[in-house]
């Protein structure tokens, strides 16, 4: 194949910023990313934001079948170029929030994300696999360095978060890689970092999703107020009530919400689903 730069040149492409197009090359760490993911010839891979194909390709040579995303119609003339003997994957030109999650998982059933993610939409399509997925094995991807981090976070450091604890319910979640921003073209303004969320391994279950997300939502709410007047403001319930939802989730007074664990979020949103204080759907 030709080069993919020389490629996009003849194609006479430009790229789009708003889309978040800074493009892989290296085959080495094409080839990385997908050994990360743990893509074999059982796997159902999909992509989003199959850019120029490169990724897209390095898919396609060990994955079963590859369905790959892509927003801009303009790289058509590109794909058909780089993906041309590519037989088992499939292009789908079409934003991929506007997909349908529930039909999209009917069909590819049993599935892994694998992608160099556009950075203006990370967190909401990581979350939306997070929040939304069945089918899904798990997400490997491509993120903004300082995303990755929020992502993988501990309890109690300042990157810690709400998403973070989201994750963490669903499975485990580690940065397999660094990737200095010299990797891609054109050159971005931040490094970035592969990040594995492995929805097969850790994770716990909740009483309900619902009340999770509320809990969680409520716990990070102010970070510079404890849990106990978090659950004050949030849910409109006296000082009392707050410190016994607190002692029967076994959390100590005067804690803020950000040093405890997702297990203990968990419990605690477990604890106000039972008093009837977060309602299940
Ligand atoms: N996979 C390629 C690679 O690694 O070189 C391209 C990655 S580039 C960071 C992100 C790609 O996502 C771009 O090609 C962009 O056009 C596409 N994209 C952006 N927003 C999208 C969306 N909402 N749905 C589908 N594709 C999108």
């Amino acid at each position: 194949m030709d080069d993919l730069r020389d490629i996009l040149r003849q194609c006479e492409f430009n790229f789009k910023k708003q889309w978040g197009q800074n493009f892989l090359t290296d085959p080495n760490l094409l080839r990385a990313i997908v050994s990360d993911a743990g893509v074999d010839e059982k796997t159902t891979v999909l992509e989003i934001g199959a850019g120029a194909g490169a990724l897209t390709r390095a898919l396609s040579e060990r994955a079963r079948k590859v369905f790959a995303y892509e927003i801009d119609r303009s790289l058509e003339p590109v794909l058909s170029r780089t993906l041309k003997d590519c037989n088992n994957v499939e292009v789908i030109f079409r934003d991929f929030a506007k997909a349908d999650m529930s039909a999209l998982e009917t069909e590819l059933n049993d599935y892994a994300v694998v992608a160099n993610l556009p950075y203006y939409v990370t967190t909401p399509i990581v979350m939306r696999f997070v929040e939304e997925s069945k089918h899904c094995r798990g997400l490997t991807v491509m993120v903004q360095e300082e995303v990755a981090e929020r992502f993988c976070a501990r309890e109690g450091t300042a990157e810690y978060g709400a998403v973070t604890a989201a994750i963490a319910r669903r499975g485990t979640c580690s940065i397999t890689r660094r990737v200095p921003r010299n990797m891609f073209t054109p050159r971005p303004n931040v490094d970035s970092a592969v990040v594995k969320i492995d929805f097969t391994a850790g994770g716990f279950t909740v009483k309900s999703e619902k009340a999770y997300r509320e809990t969680v939502r409520c716990a990070f709410l102010s970070r510079r107020k404890t849990l106990e007047n978090n659950l004050i403001g949030v849910f409109r319930i006296p000082r009392e009530r707050a410190k016994d939802v607190l002692r029967a989730a076994g959390i100590a007074e005067g804690v803020r919400g950000e040093t405890l664990s997702p297990p203990t979020l968990a419990k605690l949103s477990d604890v106000l689903l039972e008093n009837g204080i977060v309602q299940e759907r």
